[in-house]
Order: structure tokens, then C-alpha cells, then sequence
């Protein structure tokens, strides 16, 4: 029997619970019905461009053909099976695939399910090195305005990112210092960097043997705003954390697999991290999948006789063959030459649209780094949920375009397939609905 296009969304509204939302106030969630490189095509018959890459994960296109078989060739032959005492090519293939593109000794992967498992695993794995290391670490240091998931580990991490007051009192405590966020024709950006370094060397200085890990979005915080760092300032953050002997995990989940132009930001900063988490693009925006990858040196810290020193964690759906296969088939076209010139084209016109809108009264701080552009829209009121965001989302969808501003934060995060014509187009939809709010 099919569902009528009502009945569908009668369906959704009476048995489904949307992520991020008030059911409350929010419309019926439209209904897509299939989708195709950067367009999203809607059952009432809508086209609309991705401009957010489906939250960040979209990389290739959707329905890319080549990943598709890929997933389709994979269920054929094994589509999952226990990773406890088993393996299999695609999970071992993978983890060699991307240990190669990153730099010194990360070479050990540790496969989960989504960015917030893979955040979940770098905390757990920084804090029983240490122990099997005969020392008790029990803090953290993250960076104000960083987001790394929402599971409780995660949400202690990106506890200031003003996203979980809800649930306060069930995070544990996580010492925050300021991100030394930037933008074009910032004058003021090593001072921030200074201040950052020296309120980190504050804590160590107050209690050295304390600090299991730093954790940091590296080259730009996403959902806490798409603010941007320096390079040269997650090099100067890794000689010092390396100075006070604890452990630095780059949460690269929106960061990796091309987003800030090079195939990781620590590849970018010239930074070997202790720890990586990667997910969202890992499998062009598929599957669900994410690993955590360790140097060789936190590996063999769990190595013994006994159980009690191994990494006791593990998920249902731990490294699935569907998803490790899918993660293959991106790899395979991210390191294409047809991407590696998507990628520096769409920087190119980011860079050329955002200095056409500088001019613009309400416009500042406008910032880019590989495929993500951003700026603050002044004139509306701050944070996630002001007012402006959601006009603007509303006046972008009128207009073909998902645009999905944090606040007053305004960014475009296309999937690497989309083309300078509806690059362009987005961005001439950018330009009109600031003109409209500037009035
Ligand atoms: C999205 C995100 C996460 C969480 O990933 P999920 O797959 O949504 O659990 C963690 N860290 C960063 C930097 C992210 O952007």
C-alpha cells in the first residue's frame, strides 16, 4: 500500500520525535523523497540546495552511485558481523586508508558509531592510559565554545557551549580556557592566542599531574559557532601540552576528510595529536561510523597479560561492513583529482563572495577555512536561538536553499560536488536576504 503525501506526514507528526526541536512551535518536517548530488528533491515538489551538507556529513554528493554499489556489493557478502575476535577486509582496509593520510604515529583506529562515541572513547582512552601508567588523571581542559557531542562525556566536554543546561548536574567537570576565535583583518589574534596559552599553563601550573587531556575542535569550533583558529595556534597548543606532559585529542568529526581544505586540520596545523575522532564525513555522509585513532604509544599502554589493563568498550555495530565499505568508496573518490580541484574551486568563490559582502552594514567577521565560510549578521540579537537565525532559515528555504544559521552565525558548508553555478546561486541568495534584513 502507498501512503499518500498527507498520511505520510500525518505518520511522522504523530510517531516520530525530530532531533533539536520543539514540536511544539515547529511546522510539519518536510518530506524528502530522494536527493541527488547537492539537491534535495521534496514530495511537494521542491528542489533545494544543501548548503549544510546535511548536517556536515554529505561530502560526494547524495545517492553518490559509487558508494551506493559499494554498500549494495558489501550487504551481499557480510553485512555485519561481531567485531569481538573477528575482522574483516573492509574494517582492516580502512583503518590502513586513513592511518596513511595521517601524520607521525596514528596509526591505531578504534572503530564506533558517531561523533559522540568517538569523543566518548578519546576521554575514556586518555584517562586509563594514565592509569595504567600507575597515575590517577582525572580532569580535562576543553576550549570555551566547543561542542563534541551529546552524549554525557561529550556534553562535559562542550559544556559551555551553552547547549545543556538541561542537564548540568549530570556532567562531570571539565576546565574550559578561551578559543582565541578569528577572522579576515583581525588585529587582535595573537593576543587571544597569548591568553589562551597562558590561562592553559594556569592549570597545569595549579596541578601538573591532573589533566588526562586537552580536547579541541582544531581550525574551527562548528556548532559553537564556526569560529576559527589559527594554525599556527594548534602548533603552539601542542608544544605546550606536550611541555606539561598530558595528552592533546583533535576532535576532527566535522574537521576531517576535506572540510578545511586539506584532508585533516592536523595535517593542516603540521600537529600529531595523541588522539583523533573522526566521523561525520567518513563515509561521505552514508552511514553512520566513526573511529578514534591513537598513537602507537597509547596503544601499547593497554597491552598485558591482564584483562583489567585492556580498553574494556565496545558497541553492537562496532566497525559495520556497510559502513567501513562506504568509507572506502569516499576515500577512494575524496583523493580523486576531480575532488581535490571541487575542493580548492569552492574555497575560491567563498573567498570571493565573502569579500563582496563585506561592505555590508550588518555584516562582520566574515572568516573561511578550506570549504566552510562564515559570517555574523549584526543588527538581531545573539545566540542559537535568536530571532534572526530563524527568519533567516525561513527566508533561505523560500529560496531553494538549506541554510541552517547558528544564532547570527550564517556559514556555508557545501558537499565538495557542488558546482560553481549553484555555488554561486547560493550565494546570491546569501547576498539578497542580507540586503533584506540590512533594511
Ligand atoms: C557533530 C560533532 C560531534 C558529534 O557527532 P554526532 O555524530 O552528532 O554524535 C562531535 N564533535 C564535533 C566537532 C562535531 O561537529
Amino acid at each position: 500500500m502507498t501512503l499518500s503525501y498527507d498520511e505520510l506526514r500525518a505518520l511522522d507528526a504523530r510517531h516520530v520525535w525530530h532531533p533539536f526541536t520543539q514540536a511544539g512551535t515547529a511546522g510539519p518536517a518536510t518530506l524528502a523523497l530522494g536527493a541527488r548530488g547537492a539537491s534535495i528533491f521534496t514530495a511537494d515538489g521542491r528542489e533545494i540546495l544543501d548548503m549544510v551538507s546535511s548536517w556536515w556529513v554529505n561530502l560526494h554528493g547524495h545517492a553518490n552511485p559509487a558508494i551506493a554499489q559499494a554498500i549494495a556489493d558489501q550487504a551481499g557478502r557480510l553485512e555485519q558481523v561481531i567485531f569481538a575476535d573477528f575482522t574483516h577486509e573492509p574494517a582492516a582496509r580502512l583503518a590502513q586508508r586513513v592511518t596513511r593520510r595521517l601524520p607521525g604515529d596514528l596509526n591505531r583506529v578504534f572503530y564506533s558509531d558517531d561523533g559522540s562515541t568517538a569523543v566518548e572513547v578519546a576521554l575514556k582512552l586518555a584517562h586509563q592510559y594514565w592509569r595504567n601508567h600507575g597515575q590517577h588523571r582525572s580532569s580535562y581542559i576543553a576550549f570555551e565554545g566547543g561542542y563534541h557531542g551529546d552524549t554525557a562525556g561529550a556534553m562535559s566536554a562542550g559544556h559551555s557551549s551553552g547547549y545543556f543546561e538541561a542537564w548540568r548536574e549530570m556532567l562531570f567537570p571539565v576546565e574550559t580556557i578561551p578559543f582565541p576565535a578569528t577572522w579576515d583583518d583581525d588585529e587582535a589574534v595573537e593576543v587571544k592566542e597569548q591568553v589562551a596559552l597562558d590561562a592553559l599553563d594556569l592549570i597545569f601550573a595549579a596541578n601538573p599531574d591532573h589533566v588526562a587531556a586537552v580536547i579541541i575542535e582544531p581550525l574551527i569550533q562548528g556548532a559553537g559557532g564556526m569560529r576559527m583558529c589559527r594554525p599556527e595556534f594548534l602548533a603552539k597548543l601542542a608544544d605546550r601540552v606536550k611541555e606539561h606532559g598530558s595528552l592533546l585529542i583533535f576532535d576532527e568529526v566535522m574537521t576531517g576528510f576535506g572540510r578545511t581544505g586539506e584532508i585533516f586540520a592536523c595535517v593542516k596545523a603540521g600537529v600529531t595529536p595523541d588522539l583523533v575522532c573522526l566521523s561525520k564525513g567518513l563515509t561521505g555522509g552514508f552511514l553512520p561510523l566513526s573511529m578514534t585513532v591513537a598513537r602507537d604509544c597509547i596503544f601499547e599502554a593497554f597491552l598485558g597479560q591482564d584483562l583489567s589493563r585492556a580498553f574494556l568498550h565496545g558497541h553492537s555495530y562496532t566497525a559495520n561492513p556497510l559502513g567501513c565499505a562506504a568509507g572506502l568508496a569516499s576515500i577512494d573518490l575524496l583523493e580523486g583529482p576531480a575532488c581535490t580541484a571541487r575542493v580548492k574551486a569552492i574555497e575560491a568563490v567563498h573567498r570571493l563572495r565573502l569579500d563582496g559582502l563585506k561592505s555590508l552594514p550588518n555584516v562582520a567577521h566574515t572568516r573561511l577555512t578550506g570549504t566552510i565560510a562564515a559570517l555574523d549578521v549584526t543588527g538581531g540579537g545573539q545566540g542559537y536561538d535568536s530571532g534572526i537565525g530563524t527568519r533567516m532559515k525561513a527566508e533561505f528555504l523560500q529560496r531553494g536553499l538549506l541554510l541552517r544559521p547558528l544564532g547570527e552565525v550564517l556559514y556555508l558548508l557545501p558537499p565538495y560536488c557542488i558546482t560553481d553555478e549553484q555555488l554561486h546561486r547560493a550565494w546570491d541568495g546569501v547576498d539578497e536576504v542580507l540586503r533584506l534584513l540590512a533594511k
